[in-house]
């Protein structure tokens, strides 16, 4: 006997390569099966899923969830289980000063399974700016804490900002990558001086740190520092990068998403892996407002279902390292599942300069299966719930940027 049966959706899971109408089945917190027509006297509760799409537990590769420690952090089941997102992987909130906080009193009390990188500044974001002088950084006490908690944090976060970048220049990404290379983990660099102090030239003595299995975030950002040159070309770098396995996310955020580099990068070839929200208290409420809505915003850029599906579920999970466990449905894996509903309409959305798409199809959470465990999302980010603006006749939105 099955102990959940999600009935009658439409499977979408790219790491497999299942596109139709299946049953799926979860026993032990595991997917048990998946086929086209499983009985429900096999299984002791079944939901009706018909005409939603199944997809992957979405996993959000760039959040920020360390709430009463860092600034901003959100609870990570606002911005997880009930916003459809099974796996959060908080970017860098807790340093080594900080970080204990995470196991102590973040992991305990959420659902949500959160994945944290360790900030190469000591307080991580409990301060703002993070890095305020060299003794920000404690490679040491980094290195011990990445000891501590191995197996627990999944990499080393650098944020190419200032006045990080004003006080210690390269030595800081430098620092970053010796502590996720001597902790076996790996690198998420942070692109984008959103105080707009810095050399954008940056870029290019940066992008050579990375190596394979690194993360470069907010790569659509029109802060300096992307990768974009001054005349719109795409830094050979970035190809490069890319080329020796570098996962590129665009974490959106209230700072670093721009569609106008977006499509510059895209149509340069530089395709996104990863479609994070880069999600906080207040850019939940004032500009990502979710994951569903980053992937109705690349189904407006003109990426297919299975693409953008692919973006938060299969890619991030490898991005990690838990390829083996997360982002896929196939038989005997962790039971993460995400069922959402696409609708049709007429909305548009913003990027963090006020820059507007249309869009003709919304995702929108309908359940989310954490592990065997069954949540219902809540009312959603906006007041009228989860869509986007409304396009009204007038021309204009119901809404509006920022
Ligand atoms: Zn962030």
């Amino acid at each position: 006997m099955y102990d959940l049966l999600l009935k009658g959706g439409t499977v979408l899971d790219p790491s497999t390569g299942l596109a139709g109408v299946h049953d799926v089945a979860v026993q032990g917190g595991l997917i048990a099966r998946i086929a086209p027509d499983i009985a429900v006297t096999e299984s002791a509760r079944t939901i009706e899923v018909t005409g939603r799409i199944v997809t992957p537990g979405l996993i959000d590769l760039h959040a920020h969830v360390f709430e009463g420690v860092a600034r901003n952090g959100l609870d990570p089941d606002l911005g997880g289980v009930y916003s459809g997102v099974t796996t959060i992987v908080d970017a860098g909130s807790a340093g080594a000063a900080t970080f204990g906080a995470f196991p102590r009193h973040i992991l305990p009390r959420c659902h949500t399974e959160i994945i944290p990188f360790l900030h190469i500044c000591q307080t991580g974001l409990a301060t703002n700016p993070d890095i305020i002088a060299e003794s920000s950084v404690d490679l040491d006490d980094t290195l011990a804490v990445l000891d501590q908690y191995k197996g627990l944090i999944c990499g080393i976060k650098a944020r190419m900002v200032s006045p990080a970048l004003e006080i210690m220049g390269m030595e800081m990404p430098r620092l970053a990558r010796r502590a996720a290379r001597e902790s076996g983990t790996r690198l998420m660099v942070h692109i984008g001086d959103t105080e707009k102090r810095y050399d954008p030239k940056v870029i290019h003595s940066l992008l050579p740190l990375l190596e394979e299995g690194d993360i470069l975030t907010h790569y659509f950002t029109a802060n300096p520092g992307g990768v974009l040159d001054a005349n719109g070309k795409l830094v050979p770098e970035a190809r490069e990068a890319r080329d020796r396995g570098v996962w590129f996310d665009t974490a959106h955020g209230r700072k670093n998403f721009s569609f106008d580099v977006g499509r510059r990068v895209i149509d340069q070839g530089l395709l996104p892996h990863c479609i994070s929200t880069d999600l906080t208290v207040p850019g939940r409420i004032h500009t990502v407002h979710s994951m569903t809505e980053m992937m109705t915003r690349f189904l407006g850029l003109g990426f297919t279902l299975a693409q953008v599906v692919t973006m938060c579920t299969e890619n991030p999970a490898k991005a990690i390292g838990a390829g083996d466990r997360l982002g896929s449905l196939a038989q005997g894996r962790q039971a993460d599942i995400s069922v959402l509903d696409i609708r049709d309409g007429e909305w548009v959305v913003y990027d963090v300069l006020g820059a507007s798409l249309p869009v003709t199809k919304a995702v929108v959470p309908y359940l989310t299966v954490k592990k065997g465990q069954v949540f219902t999302p809540d009312w959603g980010p906006r007041p009228w719930g989860w869509e986007p603006d409304r396009v009204l006749p007038s021309g204009g939105s119901s809404g509006g940027c920022c």
